[in-house]
């Protein structure tokens, strides 16, 4: 009978309570208790009942389809501090935590995959400073940790989805649809600004789903003479066809060809200064993370949570960490750092401008 704990860190978004219900059932219908961590690493360094509580089936309830994380969400230095990881592993083993599943982005399972590592050397200290009983070291001297990756970036490596990206693509895609009605009527051109951090995944599926005259992500920079004069040939072309509309859709990780970002503002100036079309700028900003989870974030979600639990009780002290992900639409694990490790080495290349590395690195087969 395992203790396993859920905890939602880094970035927003929908699905993740999904997941921690899918969670929470699923650790209690194979009878484990489950607890929820309030306020990621924030609140397990903080630890006590405040921000440990045990969830039961019934606190869950309605959690499906609600975009958020309900258990919140936070950014923690303490965490990133010896002394932080050390209080957080005291706190677990107050609670009489033995298992922990993380639903976050890279930075947050590195974070696991870190605690995990170190957990026997902190154990360790805890009993040599008396902080805990030998019985509980006995009990608590293996942590299992496993990650779902919450991300609305869909940045991760050797996963095809994170939980929240398509919710958060399709809000920008009725964003979008709502500013064509507009831009239609006074034969505007918009410029709009999405999320993704290093990513354009959302930029070009946005860009594929409304489409969009030209996208600009941080994977393809160009000088900044290429891409005015080719956007305004492109536009130029559209419009002389009878279009009415201009939408252009700047990644806000777009980058030119110097590394310097390229902005919304930059580009309106192009679209006024040389084609004189009437250009307004739309950051579509935190709208973006909210509202419910589309159908499939909810079942991503939904089966990744089971997997985690799974993977969970099936995990041993030799077995690496972790990750949940989906390969081809079925639900898989990974070895968690090795997944994080090729996501840092994509946005190491991108900041080194070596793209081609960068692509090639995204398309790693993945190899058991
Ligand atoms: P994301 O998970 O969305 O990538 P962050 O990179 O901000 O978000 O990470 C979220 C939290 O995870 C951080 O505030 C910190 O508490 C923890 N974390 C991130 N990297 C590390 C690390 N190298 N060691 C320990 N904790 C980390």
């Amino acid at each position: 009978r395992r203790n396993i704990a859920v905890m939602t860190s880094g970035g927003d978004a929908p699905g993740m309570n999904a997941n921690v219900r899918a969670i929470v059932r699923t650790a209690i219908f194979k009878g484990c208790r489950a607890f929820g961590i309030y306020e990621g690493y924030s609140g397990l360094v903080k630890g006590g009942p405040e921000y440990i509580r045990e969830m039961n089936w019934h606190t869950v309830r309605d959690w499906l389809a609600e975009g958020g994380t309900n258990i919140g969400t936070a950014r923690c230095m303490e965490f990133k501090e010896k002394w932080g990881r050390l209080r957080a592993c005291k706190n677990m083993i107050d609670a009489g935590i033995d298992a922990l599943i993380v639903c976050g982005g890279d930075g947050s399972l590195t974070g696991a995959d870190r605690f995990r590592g170190e957990w026997p050397e902190l154990i360790s200290e805890l009993l040599h400073k008396q902080e805990i009983t030998q019985d509980q070291y006995d009990r608590y001297k293996h942590l299992n940790i496993c990650g779902t990756v919450g991300s609305i970036d869909n940045d991760m490596a050797t996963t095809d989805a994170t939980i929240g990206a398509y919710s958060s693509l399709a809000r920008i895609c009725e964003a979008v649809d709502y500013i064509n009605a507009t831009a239609n009527s006074h034969q505007r051109a918009f410029v709009v600004e999405v999320m993704g951090r290093h990513c354009g995944w959302l930029a070009l599926m946005a860009g594929i789903a409304t489409a969009a005259d030209w996208i600009f992500i941080p994977e393809k920079p160009s000088s900044r003479s290429e891409w005015s004069s080719h956007m305004c040939e492109i536009v130029a072309k559209h419009r002389a066809r009878g279009k009415r509309t201009t939408i252009v859709i700047v990644a806000e990780g777009a980058i030119d060809a110097s590394l310097n970002p390229i902005t919304p503002d930059d580009v309106k100036d192009v679209l006024v200064d040389k084609l004189g079309l009437d250009t307004r700028v739309t950051t579509l900003g935190h709208v973006q993370r909210g509202g419910p989870a589309v159908a499939y974030d909810r079942e991503l979600a939904t089966l990744q949570g089971v997997a985690a639990v799974e993977a969970i009780l099936d995990g041993t002290p030799e077995t690496p960490s972790p990750m949940i992900a989906i390969a081809e639409n079925k639900i898989v694990r990974r070895p968690l750092m090795e997944a994080v490790k090729l996501t840092k080495s994509v946005a190491q290349a991108i900041a080194d401008k070596d793209f081609a590395k960068a692509i090639s690195l995204r398309d790693t087969e993945f190899t058991e």
